[in-house]
């Protein structure tokens, strides 16, 4: 380990033990840590404004004379203000609480000013600027060049930082180990650690800034993607079962599905085939949008599990949709000797008991089941696959908890909620992934409408007119109860309001999370059977529901709802061979809301939603605030560096392909960096 990993900041020239505690405050301790306090943006000084031609709002430099200069002492502050003239025109410019600028700017004075453009009514001021006096003041690192800003907390300023950094640099930049190799350096064009970590600070020009920026954000890509390499490749190492499929176990299968699976679903199971018959463990993402078929797809890998007299068990978040999973597998399997359980959460004690020893002595073959089962007490005499429905919060956390068993089964991870690429290769960067790159035949795109409250009448006509044809359809609403500090209605008022004054002559029925159990299945069995032609409901259904005959969604306070979630509870409809529609009623005049209601008009393709999504809501949000696996990074954006992003993954791939370890010698320092530096700095995920 180099020294600067340990040495304190106090140790750089000009931070005492105050500014010490300050720069700690920011997460800066070492000088390693110091050196890596890249700045959030810079200003080129080089680049003055004239005055006549600085806007408001945005940063300017100016260069001129002080012409006036006045001092008042106001109630709080001391305010000082400065007229500047650059034979343009004429800029004030005032400083607050820094009584010490007045002995600096006097009148006379040459002197350039960088700040942002800002004054009450939109006057042209700066306020509280930076400052430098051309003659006694004119060091290279505050004149007529890039300048770095800083984040720094409140006792900290840009110019004693800057010095700070400068003397770092310095002294410790050259003690800065190179960790690639000069033909990798070569390879991705990136400039050699010294050269890039000086530029980032103090380029030059804006190419040189550039350069450093993608030395860093290549760098932190790179060991992200190292550190999952390292973990596919660990998981590959364990052994799992190894399967065999012959072709009467293939004809046999089929025969029970009530559909020729597409050639899309074909696609993707030849890809979890070839993981079921190697020896090591599948790992593999199965992505599909919704109502793509990704049930059929699991069934068919289950059922080769059993064939191979194995255990087979599938996850669903919510008990809804593990019932559904239930009655899919039991009718598929009407006529087969395979025996299933639904384990659910409000089984007797007595049930409950008899379930878990049937999976234990291996007399049942599939378990459905909540995410809980991997929680709980489950114990399997043979686990060789395990699926997980519908869940992109099935983070490596979570995956962990499946692998650390010292058998380790076979896992399918299924998403609806197509993940953007770039977070396929970073949140599922250990898995492999398979896309249905197409739904089945004769579906026909949603037809989807926002509905302003001048609408809403029309609408009601319309939806009225589809039941009374025989369709079903949802309405959902963003909470249970009304409530008027969100100013929102709920389901339990509405249904009322639905059933006595809009639609009285459509029979309908109430769902949501605070119904008992009993009362839930009860209501959500009657709308299968089609007892009922509307079902009023919250997000409950938002994933997973399969209900054919459903062809009307319609969706109340649609702004209040996420992309992926619209996407999500469209994807209930659509499922049949009839037109389906969606209605987002929405009386929003939000920007992001009026993006994200548009967006679903325009497309019906879950992966460009995502795209989209991801664009309004940055990954964090997307993920939501739930354990996401979300690296910190620093300077790349997942976004907007997506190439980048993709050759760092392929080359960290092929070193760990070559050298699964990290035991050559050009790769040693690579494995330090990553399980120091790097483990630290990304907050990466247990490599280990
Ligand atoms: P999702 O991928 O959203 O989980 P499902 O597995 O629920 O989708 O399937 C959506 C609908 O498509 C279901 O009603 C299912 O019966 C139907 N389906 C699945 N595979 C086929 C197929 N090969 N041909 C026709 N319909 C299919
Ligand atoms: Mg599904």
């Amino acid at each position: 380990m180099s020294s600067i990993e340990t040495t304190s900041v106090q140790y750089v020239k000009g931070v005492g033990p105050k500014r010490c505690k300050d720069l700690v405050a920011l997460g800066v301790q070492t000088v390693l840590d110091l050196l890596y306090h890249f700045p959030r943006k810079y200003l080129d000084r080089s680049d003055v404004t004239p005055i006549d031609e600085v806007v408001y709002g945005e940063m300017a430099v100016v260069r001129g004379k002080v012409t006036d200069a006045r001092m008042r002492y106001g109630r709080r502050m001391p305010v000082f203000k400065v007229m500047i003239d650059d034979g343009t025109s004429i800029i004030k410019a005032t400083f607050f609480n820094q009584p010490w600028v007045a002995d600096k700017l006097t009148i006379g004075t040459d002197v350039l000013l960088a700040g942002k453009v800002e004054g009450p009514d939109h006057a042209l001021e700066l306020k509280s600027p930076e400052y430098a006096l051309i003659e006694e003041d004119s060091e290279a690192l505050e004149l007529g060049r890039i300048v770095p800003y800083y984040p720094l907390t409140g006792k900290l300023n840009q110019k004693w930082l800057r010095k700070v950094m400068r003397n770092c640099l310095d002294k410790f930049a050259d003690e800065l180990e190179e960790f690639y190799t000069d033909a990798f350096l070569a390879e991705n064009r990136l400039p050699a650690i010294g050269e890039a970590i000086r530029q980032i600070h103090f380029p030059e020009t804006a190419e040189e800034k550039d350069r450093a920026l993608r030395r860093f954000k290549f760098d932190e890509f790179f060991f992200m993607e190292l550190a999952l390499a390292v973990r596919r490749r660990r998981l590959r190492k364990k052994t799992g079962p190894v399967f065999k499929l012959w072709p009467k176990l293939d004809a046999r299968i089929r025969e029970l599905f009530p559909f020729t699976l597409t050639e899309f679903q074909d696609d993707v199971l030849k890809e979890i085939v070839a993981d079921l018959r190697s020896p090591y463990p599948m790992n593999r993402l199965l992505q599909g949008d919704v109502g793509s078929g990704k049930t059929l797809v699991a069934a068919y890998a289950m059922l080769v599990a059993v064939g191979n007299e194995h255990q087979a068990a599938i996850m669903a978040p919510t008990e809804i949709l593990a019932e559904q999973h239930f009655q899919t597998f039991s009718s598929i399997l009407a006529d087969a000797k395979v025996s299933i359980v639904h384990l659910a959460g409000g089984d007797t004690k007595k049930n409950r008991e008899e379930k878990l020893a049937g999976i234990e002595t291996g007399k049942v073959d599939i378990v459905i089941g909540t995410h809980a089962i991997i929680q709980s007490d489950v114990q399997f005499r043979k686990l060789g696959l395990v699926v997980v429905d519908e869940q992109h919060k099935f983070g490596v956390m979570q995956r962990k908890a499946l692998t650390d068993k010292t058998t380790v089964p076979n896992v399918l991870v299924m998403t609806a909620t197509p993940i953007p690429r770039t977070l396929a290769l970073t949140v599922y960067g250990d898995l492999d992934v398979s896309t249905i790159r197409g739904m089945p035949p004769g579906r026909r795109p949603v037809e989807t409408s926002w509905i302003p409250p001048a609408k809403n009448g029309d609408a009601w006509e319309f939806i009225r007119g589809q039941i009374e044809e025989g369709k079903q359809g949802y309405v959902v609403y963003p909470v249970i109860s009304d409530s008027e500090k969100l100013g929102l209605q709920g389901a339990e008022e509405s249904f009322e309001y639905l059933s006595e004054k809009v639609l009285p002559d459509v029979p309908m029925a109430l769902l949501h999370g605070r119904m008992k159990k009993s009362e839930k299945e009860t209501v959500m069995q009657a709308f299968r059977d089609g007892e009922y032609g509307l079902l009023v409901a919250t997000q409950l259904i938002e994933v997973g529901v399969d209900v054919s005959n459903a062809a009307v969604m319609v969706v109340m306070h649609s702004e209040r709802f996420g992309l992926a979630q619209l996407h999500q509870l469209r994807g209930r409809v659509g499922r049949g061979a009839q037109q389906s529609y969606c209605f987002l009623f929405s009386d929003t005049r939000s920007r992001d809301a009026g993006r994200r209601l548009s967006a679903m008009e325009r497309t019906t393709d879950g992966f460009k939603i995502a795209e989209e999504d991801l664009k309004i809501r940055g990954p964090g949000e997307f993920f939501g605030t739930s354990q996401h696996g979300l690296p910190e990074l620093a300077v790349a954006d997942l976004v907007v560096d997506y190439p980048l992003l993709r050759a760092a993954r392929d080359r960290a791939f092929k070193i760990i392909d070559e050298d699964a370890d990290l035991s050559k010698p050009e790769n040693t320092k690579l494995k330090t960096v990553m399980e120091t530096q790097y483990r630290k700095r990304l907050e990466l995920m247990d490599v280990g």
